[in-house]
């Protein structure tokens, strides 16, 4: 009994320290673990900090997968440049409008585009952000991997608002292993996308090989020091034609403790609650809602695409308009209304 009541009051004093910004590695640590009525008590913290902040309604994203070609290797990733087992497509301009339409017509207020690092795609963004914000006047949210410094200012010029570069972990040599370029290079592509002055979004990725467990805490810090405006986090799924491929999926509760972890620290910022959760556990995306999430990325990319755009495994799981507006119902949140 004074065992659980030292580790209740160790829980406790630790979600204080964050809620206070005394940031400790050792206090993040112990919450990444917890479990039960503990991990209860820190969604419940993370909620009322999302409530405080003015942050608990549901943003609603409307995702296109412009194009699988890539030139990297990420070595968790099945449209990666090695593997040849992949049909490629790259979507042309009216193709992505009339998506861009689509997601317009849910009453979708984000248009998020997202690829391979493909050159290609940066020649398309010069048609479709002016066309997006002239015609359709949304939010428009890139993730398009690595660039110099001069195309993220042109991305921003033409009209983008945001763009999501995950460092998928803080550690160096992890990094390294797993993405065959170093982290220092994403870093830096992170921090001029912030100086060009387009919203920046980051996070990390749970349940790499070999990934420390310190370094989970590491990835959080991060995170806070690079302070962004949106924050996510998935567990690692394993892809088919990789080398990762028989490695276990990244831990569930893990994952949703990081994400609880992120909304104290990071109070009003945006943080998704992804479809890896819901693919690993039924009703994932919904305790991801319960654990401070608020938003929703809802898949708008045809199925013929779709079945090629392989960064999770063949068999991910679509989050569509219907299942993002039954789990806010569930959750007693409410969308932002555009
Ligand atoms: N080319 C872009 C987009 C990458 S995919 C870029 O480099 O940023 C977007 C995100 O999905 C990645 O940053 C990674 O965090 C996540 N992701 C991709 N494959 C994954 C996997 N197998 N398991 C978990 N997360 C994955």
């Amino acid at each position: 009994m004074s065992a659980i009541f030292s580790n209740n009051t160790d829980v406790f004093a630790s979600i204080e320290r964050l809620l206070k910004r005394q940031v400790e590695k050792a206090d993040i640590l112990r919450l990444l673990k917890v479990t039960g009525e503990f991990q209860q008590e820190l969604f419940r913290q993370a909620r009322a900090v999302r409530a405080a902040s003015g942050a608990d309604k549901v943003h609603l994203r409307g995702v296109i997968e412009i194009s699988n070609y890539c030139q990297k290797s990420c070595v968790y990733c099945a449209i990666r440049a090695p593997n040849k087992n992949i049909s490629h497509y790259r979507m042309s301009v009216d193709e992505i409008m009339e998506l861009a339409y689509k997601i317009k017509e849910f009453g979708i207020n984000i248009i998020f585009l997202q690829s391979g690092q493909d050159p290609k795609c940066v020649d398309l963004m010069e048609e479709v952000i002016p066309r997006i914000k002239q015609e359709l006047n949304t939010t428009i949210l890139l993730c398009l991997g690595e660039w110099p410094k001069i195309v993220y200012q042109r991305f921003y010029d033409l009209g983008a608002d945001s763009y999501i570069l995950k460092y998928e972990t803080s550690d160096p040599e992890l990094y390294e292993k797993i993405a065959h370029t170093p982290l220092s290079g994403r870093l830096e592509c992170a921090r001029w996308i912030k100086e060009v002055g387009m919203k920046l979004g980051v996070g990390n990725i749970v349940g790499l090989p070999d990934q420390p467990f310190e370094s989970l805490a590491e990835d959080i810090l991060l995170g806070v020091a690079l302070q962004p405006d949106f924050v996510s986090v998935s567990p690692f799924i394993a892809n088919q034609d990789t080398p990762f491929e028989n490695v276990p999926t990244g831990d569930f509760n893990i994952t949703l403790n990081t994400m609880a972890i992120n909304r104290i620290l990071h109070n009003a910022s945006l943080i998704p609650t992804v479809s890896a959760l819901e693919k690993i556990y039924p009703e994932g995306q919904l305790m991801g809602l319960n654990a401070g999430a608020n938003v929703i990325t809802i898949n708008f990319t045809p199925p013929d695409y779709q079945k090629k755009y392989k960064i999770y495994s063949k068999d991910r799981f679509v989050v569509t308009h219907e299942h993002a507006l039954n789990i806010i119902d569930k959750s007693g949140m409410q969308r932002v209304q555009v």
